[in-house]
């Protein structure tokens, strides 16, 4: 392809993207292929001689799109959203035009130089502690692919920090890790992959399942009585279950007395609510800034950016690059060398890495502060409607409190009197329930199961979402529920 034809190509497949936007709405929100659909629509090996772009483009709009769940669908309530934007897609074509592995400044001195620019303004929006700010030369913030690198990361500097610092004689497998049961899986993964324990600490439902001090503290003393090695808490701020907040304020209190011990904060998806001043007390700003050695927020998740910009700020950088840098002769630099630029090679674990914040400028100066803002408090206002109708109903019962902008609960009918001694029946009503949901085409709902209760989650932030969507969704909702409910009464 030369230049002009690139040119042709480009405005066709912008013409096509903005299409397939207007026409967002009347897509199904969960993809309907079957397993497999791809492979016996495309032939087995690369073709020979090469196509002309046309007919690939076509082919892209035949095969890959009715393949493609379109999250940024208004009705999207699965998960956790991923809320792309315009501004981040053309930051990630951009990126893409000019091609860098930018691993360290001399690459392309504007990939290292934005992203710690931006991860600055990340940090003010956010309102950490100024030393978390790249400008202050002590810690710094870099933009990873996903939470659990950051996770993974965070573990691995905290590993070799307490190795060097306070036991250089301690076995591997001495050294415990601490999640709790409603840790994301970037906990377990993380322990996996590092070969370490992961000791998954219980929380209790009238705790809102947030972690707190007399569970960790009683797990730390346990633990060093036997010998072991405790090195690293990844503590949440909004879990992915039911959005639950551990209670990083009891924590850094036990960490006072365990001071080699590493605060992980995985605030991945509720960590973007920290840029609103009235959020900030609940998602525990304060001991965010006192205690956390680190701290992750994605910005692809509810924070307007196309995946993939996982935030993470750490209070030292020179954890991250005491454990990480390797510097070979073919990788040294003038400017490395004499340690007046950040080589981000050292802040992650590979070594080539794409221009992400190139996508964060554009979409941190096209909202603006006050834009990015108003969007979070759109999600939570319309998540607190949600919370209302199901308060409102006698069908169904909230099983936590909501969180931010996301609701969790379950069918309870009004013949359900004691819901802990009907808890298999109510499983099952609402795993008929959610299947039922599933199987529609125009609303997409996801299950978690929280000590033992089969629950669903609706979770706000779709960009394009409003208050009719939300009024839609309930209606939906009681229409299958009624059903449920009707085949229940047979
Ligand atoms: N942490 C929490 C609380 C999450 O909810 C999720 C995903 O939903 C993750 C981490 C994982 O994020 P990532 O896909 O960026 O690793």
């Amino acid at each position: 392809m030369d230049i002009e034809q690139f040119r042709k190509a480009g405005y066709q497949a912008i013409d096509r993207i903005c299409d397939y936007y207007y026409s967002l709405e009347e897509r199904p929100v969960v993809s309907q292929v079957q397993p497999g659909y791809l492979r016996e629509a495309l032939p087995e090996s690369a073709p020979e001689k090469g196509e002309d772009f046309q007919l690939i483009a076509d082919d892209y709009q035949k095969h890959i799109i009715p393949g493609m769940s379109p999250w940024q669908h208004p009705s999207f309530f699965a998960y956790f959203p991923t809320a792309g934007t315009f501004e981040g897609m053309l930051g990630d074509l951009y990126c893409s035009s000019i091609p860098t592995p930018g691993f360290n400044w001399s690459c392309s001195p504007a990939a290292t130089e934005l992203e710690a620019v931006v991860m600055d303004w990340g940090a003010k929006l956010f309102g950490l502690d100024s030393q978390f700010l790249n400008s202050s030369g002590i810690g710094g913030g870099v933009i990873q692919t996903t939470a659990s690198d950051s996770a993974l990361v965070a573990v691995v500097a905290a590993r070799s920090r307490y190795i060097r610092q306070y036991h250089t004689d301690v076995k591997q497998e001495d050294l415990i890790m601490y999640t709790t049961t409603q840790t994301h899986s970037l906990g377990l993964k993380a322990g996996l992959v590092l070969g370490l324990t992961c000791r998954a600490l219980e929380v209790k439902i009238e705790d809102q399942f947030a972690l707190r001090e007399a569970v960790l503290r009683s797990a730390i003393e346990e633990d060093k009585k036997r010998g072991k090695h405790p090195f690293i808490i990844i503590a949440t701020i909004g879990t992915t279950s039911s959005g639950a907040i551990d209670r990083l304020d009891e924590i850094g209190e036990v960490v006072k007395d365990y001071p080699s011990l590493w605060i992980h904060v995985d605030a991945a998806w509720a960590g973007v609510t920290l840029a609103c001043p009235e959020f900030r007390e609940v998602a525990m700003l304060d001991s965010i800034n006192q205690y956390a050695d680190s701290f992750c927020t994605n910005f692809h998740k509810w924070g307007l950016v196309n995946f993939d910009a996982s935030a993470m700020w750490v209070r030292n950088r020179k954890d991250l690059t005491d454990a990480l840098d390797i510097t070979p002769e073919f990788l040294r630099s003038k400017h490395g060398d004499a340690g007046t630029v950040i080589d981000y090679r050292n802040w992650h674990l590979g070594l080539g890495r794409r221009f992400r914040s190139l996508k964060v400028w554009f979409v941190l100066r096209s909202y603006g502060a006050e834009g990015f803002r108003n969007y979070i408090r759109a999600g939570i206002d319309l998540n607190n409607y949600f919370a209302t109708l199901v308060r409102g109903s006698s069908n169904f019962s909230l099983v936590t409190e909501p969180s931010f902008a996301l609701t969790v609960f379950r069918i309870v009918p009004p013949s359900v009197t004691d819901p802990i001694a009907s808890q298999t029946l109510l499983n099952s009503l609402n795993q008929s329930f959610h299947a039922r949901i599933s199987a529609r085409h125009d609303i997409w709902l996801t299950q978690t199961m929280i000590n033992g209760i089969f629950c669903i989650r609706f979770a706000v932030g779709a960009a394009r979402t409003t208050k009719a969507h939300i009024d839609k969704a309930w209606k939906l909702i009681n229409e299958e529920a009624e059903v449920v409910l009707a085949n229940l009464g047979q």
